[in-house]
Formats: C-alpha cells, sequence, structure tokens
C-alpha cells in the first residue's frame, strides 16, 4: 500500500477518453506515489464519431460514463465525474460559469497540482479542449483572487497549473500550434496501463485502432508546459510535476 500523499491533483477535460490521451501518464505516476489525483470531464461525449452499439446519443452518453469509470479506475483516479455539458458545445458555454464551477472546485478540494489542455486544443483542435484550457486557467486564477467570486469559499492557491502540449502530429489531421514543453514525463514504464485504459473505452476503439502503430511509437512520454506558478521564475526543463512541492 502506497503512503498517501499530502499533494492532489485535479485534471480538467472535456470528453471521456481525454483522461488517458492526454493525461494518463501523469495521473498513474501521481498514484503511485500516494497522491490524490481527481478528474473532471464536462461532458459525456454523447457527439463523438464513434458510436458503438448506441442507438442514441442518450444511450452513447451513458455508455461513456460507463466507459470513463472503467478507464479512470485503470489509471488509478481517486475521484472522478462527468458534468452535464453538451459536447461539442463548449464553445457557446456561459465563460463565467463554467469557470465559477471550477472555482469552487478548486476552492473545496484545494489541489496544488492543475492539469488540462492547451489553447490548441491538443493533437485533434478540438474546440471542447480549447475551450477546458480557457475555463480551467481562468479558474485557476480566479480561485486565488479574494476579489473573484467571494460566495465561493475562501481562496486557494494553487502551485502549478500545466497544459498538455504536443510533441508530434497525428497525420492526415489538422495541426494544432503547440506550446513549447517544459515538461517531460517519461510514462514508458506505465505504458502498458495507458493503452489498457484506452481499451476500456469500448465505444472508440475504431479510433484506437486507427491510430494505435503510431502512438505505440510515442506514448512513452507526455509533454506539459508550466503555465503559471505563484513564483516568478525563467523557464526550465522538468521532469516531474511535483519537483520540490512538499511530500
Ligand atoms: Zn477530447
Amino acid at each position: 500500500m502506497t503512503e498517501k500523499s499530502p499533494l492532489k491533483l485535479l485534471c480538467v477535460t472535456a470528453h471521456p477518453d481525454d483522461e488517458c490521451f492526454g493525461f494518463g501518464g501523469a495521473l498513474m505516476l501521481a498514484a503511485e506515489r500516494g497522491i490524490e489525483t481527481s478528474v473532471l470531464c464536462f461532458t459525456d461525449g454523447q457527439a463523438a464519431t464513434n458510436r458503438g452499439t448506441a442507438a442514441t446519443a442518450a444511450e452513447l452518453g451513458l455508455m461513456r460514463r460507463a466507459e470513463f469509470a472503467a478507464s479512470c479506475k485503470i489509471l488509478g483516479v481517486t475521484r472522478h465525474e462527468v458534468l452535464d455539458y453538451q459536447d461539442g458545445q463548449l464553445e457557446f458555454a456561459n465563460f463565467s460559469q463554467a469557470a465559477a464551477l471550477l472555482v469552487e472546485r478548486i476552492r473545496a478540494d484545494r489541489p496544488q497540482v492543475v492539469l488540462t489542455f492547451g489553447g490548441d486544443g491538443a493533437g485533434n483542435t478540438h474546440a471542447d479542449h480549447c475551450m477546458v484550457s480557457f475555463f480551467t486557467t481562468a479558474a485557476f486564477h480566479w480561485a486565488a483572487q479574494a476579489k473573484r467570486f467571494p460566495a465561493l469559499g475562501p481562496t486557494h492557491t494553487a502551485q502549478r497549473l500545466f497544459h498538455t502540449t504536443s510533441s508530434f502530429f497525428f497525420p492526415g489531421r489538422p495541426s494544432p500550434l503547440p506550446a513549447p514543453w517544459t515538461v517531460t514525463l517519461d510514462v514508458a514504464r506505465v505504458q502498458h496501463r495507458k493503452f489498457e485504459a484506452f481499451r476500456a473505452h469500448t465505444s472508440q476503439l475504431p479510433l484506437m485502432e486507427r491510430f494505435q502503430s503510431y502512438f505505440e511509437k510515442r506514448v512513452g512520454q507526455e509533454h506539459y508546459v508550466l503555465a503559471a506558478t505563484p513564483h516568478p521564475q525563467p523557464a526550465a526543463q522538468m521532469t516531474d510535476l511535483f519537483a520540490g512541492l512538499i511530500e
């Protein structure tokens, strides 16, 4: 049994399967160290191209909620939740409300490390990914500011905001405009479980099959950029999201 760490990580995503595509290695490495990990996913993914055996959008949403839960279990996630935002529509959501929801969550749970997408929308440039990045980035800053949403609990200054960034582009897809990375995580040791988590997304297996050979060459590393901290500092290359934080 791993000794429990006082550190907490919050990961904010858009769709069931983002947690493993984007963040799976980071989540598993944190869990191995006894760090509490939470994944908050904005939509149930019912607008996906791959629809499995689902006859309706609502049915696909339910399937994908179950797949998300199974994937989070494999990734050792402590707490996971799917919100009720509409898949494919996050650019039209009320920005202030979405950010306030995250401010409230950050102030209540008090994570030191927050992970989300970059503004480029990640490998597939999905607008939902961009929006989750913007909501979460605003919430990271606003959770620390007493003047913002004073009714939503005492302020919390999280120590590090990381955005995922791309170190490669998918063939045959429009390329994102990624931020240069400041973090290289070696996740080769847990790569097999990352694939296991992918496979828990049964309805999305055609996507997996399409990119499997590509992934196999690339999933040994995850790249992030340190996007915000309370301490002014030059950019430095890191290999650990938690380096220097008290454990
Ligand atoms: Zn996604």
